[in-house]
């Protein structure tokens, strides 16, 4: 259900009109129209100034005359062609150069608008032109084709993790605060998942517009998420603006032969943004020199020209939930005293649930875990949870404590905090429980007490 206050919000008659700028590489036609039509019924004429497809060199056959054809006697549609494959973020910037709207609003080519989206981003933007605007982004399934309404129990705001892929999380407590916990009030937002937003065009100029050495996909969203917020803009979502959107389950379209995109993209952006914490991004990818990147001359100055602000700052006031790996307590492979065993602990993207397990301390795999801040033991995004049934699993961290508070004392034992028992390694070093804390040598973990080189937040040096 739509937030019902949501609907009793009165908006101003005259508000700023729109260009609504659809990037698209070979969409099938029914989920195009789809996008366009409900783009065209569900924005209120005197707001929309026009819809510009920015077609990135699609070869199927529907998109070209056929589509022209289609949309040759609606007076606001507008389709400009690139001649080759330019990728999303120069298609964007395409369709931004022909667009006169006072907003841009950036979508995907297989979404769809309901009732009411525009009016509270374009509320937001008149009333500051330095505040960016992301719609609630619905479901709309990729099997199906059914849309799925998200209502305000489910509200996320947008992170990132050090191998800089976006991530959802759900609003932080000191937001809902500043909220008065009301549903219904835009909220900040530390980044955007990037396919759906609303900005002012001068806006939009002024800040730099997109990085146009990015290919294909991917960074973008990232990089013009932390310039927003570095360059003194506000980023927000707000939750009485739904979009759809088909999350498909892989790309579908193809990318270059013999260039890491996405990992090209996110080097520009951490080059340009990310100060001494690029590292991060280094380490977790694993190399020592950089591939070819292309020139960012123009991007540094941007960044000196508009005066931005340092990246840690970023993380101390937009998002200060983020974890940095040099603030661990602890970090490195947890070995068993006993045996030759060390912690495993595996928690991909959207997997959790799984047991920590016991693996040979000088297999390759990669074993490091962290022992943050927030007292947990996390590697990737999972961290390790006792929930007090037998069974020690990954789970997505959470920074609330509870079943994933740990200590790592002074004896060397690992301790859980919530149920005041300790990690235990069976005899014959196959299985893994928590007993009461005895301190024998079936207890002891050794660890490093330290968090790995690189920057942490000087609290203090920064306002
Ligand atoms: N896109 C494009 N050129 C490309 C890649 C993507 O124009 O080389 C368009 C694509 O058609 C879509 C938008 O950019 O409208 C975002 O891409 P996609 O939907 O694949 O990203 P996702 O939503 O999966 O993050
Ligand atoms: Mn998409």
């Amino acid at each position: 259900m739509l937030i019902s206050r949501c609907k009793l919000i009165k908006y101003p008659e005259d508000l700023p009109d729109v260009s609504v700028i659809v990037t698209f590489h070979n969409e099938a036609w029914s989920v195009l129209l789809r996008s366009v039509h409900s783009i065209i019924n569900k924005t209120p004429k005197h707001l929309l100034r026009e819809v510009i497809l920015a077609d990135d060199c699609s070869d199927m056959p529907h998109l070209g005359e056929p589509l022209e054809k289609y949309f040759v006697d609606y007076q606001k549609v507008k389709i400009v062609r690139a001649t080759s494959r330019e990728g999303l973020v120069r298609a964007r910037l395409r369709g931004y150069r022909v667009a006169t709207g006072a907003v841009l609003v950036f979508l995907d080519s297989h979404i769809e608008c309901t009732e009411g989206w525009i009016e509270p981003m374009l509320d937001r933007i008149s009333r500051n032109w330095t505040t960016v605007v992301t719609p609630c982004i619905d479901v709309i399934d990729d099997d199906t084709f059914g849309f799925r309404f998200q209502g305000a129990k489910d509200m996320f705001a947008g992170g990132f993790d050090w191998k800089m892929v976006f991530i959802w999380h759900s609003l932080p407590e000191n937001e809902q605060k500043r909220r008065n916990y009301e549903d219904h009030l835009p909220y900040r937002s530390p980044t955007m998942a990037g396919g759906l937003f609303a900005i002012s065009r001068a806006y939009f100029t002024y800040i730099g517009t997109y990085d146009d050495g990015m290919d294909i996909w991917g960074g973008e969203n990232l990089e013009i998420s932390f310039r927003i917020w570095m360059c003194g803009g506000t980023l927000e979502t707000t939750p009485c603006s739904h979009v759809g959107h088909i999350f498909r389950k892989r790309s579908p379209y193809k990318w270059r032969k013999n260039v890491d995109v996405v990992r090209r993209n996110n080097i520009r952006l951490c080059e340009v943004w990310l100060d001494e914490y690029k590292q991060y991004y280094y380490d977790k990818i694993g190399i020592q020199t950089l591939p070819e990147y292309g020139n960012i001359t123009s991007r540094i100055e941007l960044r000196k020209k508009l005066k931005c602000k340092s990246f840690e700052w970023f993380l101390k006031n937009v998002y200060p939930e983020m974890w940095v790996p040099g603030e661990s307590l602890a970090y490195g492979q947890i070995a068993a005293k006993t045996q030759p065993y060390c912690l495993m602990g595996d928690c991909g993207y959207g997997q959790t649930g799984k047991p920590i397990s016991l693996v040979n301390c000088s297999s390759g795999h990669n074993k490091v875990m962290y022992l943050t801040m927030a007292k947990e033991i996390k590697r990737d995004n999972g961290c390790v949870d006792y929930s007090g049934k037998p069974g020690i699993q990954m789970e997505s961290c959470h920074q609330r404590r509870g079943n994933q508070e740990w200590e790592y004392r002074e004896d060397n034992t690992l301790y859980h905090v919530f149920s005041q028992k300790c990690l235990e390694i069976s005899q014959d070093g196959q299985t893994l429980f928590m007993n009461t804390c005895l301190g024998t040598d079936y207890q002891i973990w050794l660890w490093n007490r330290n968090g790995p080189p690189g920057p942490t937040r000087n609290w203090n040096s920064l306002d």
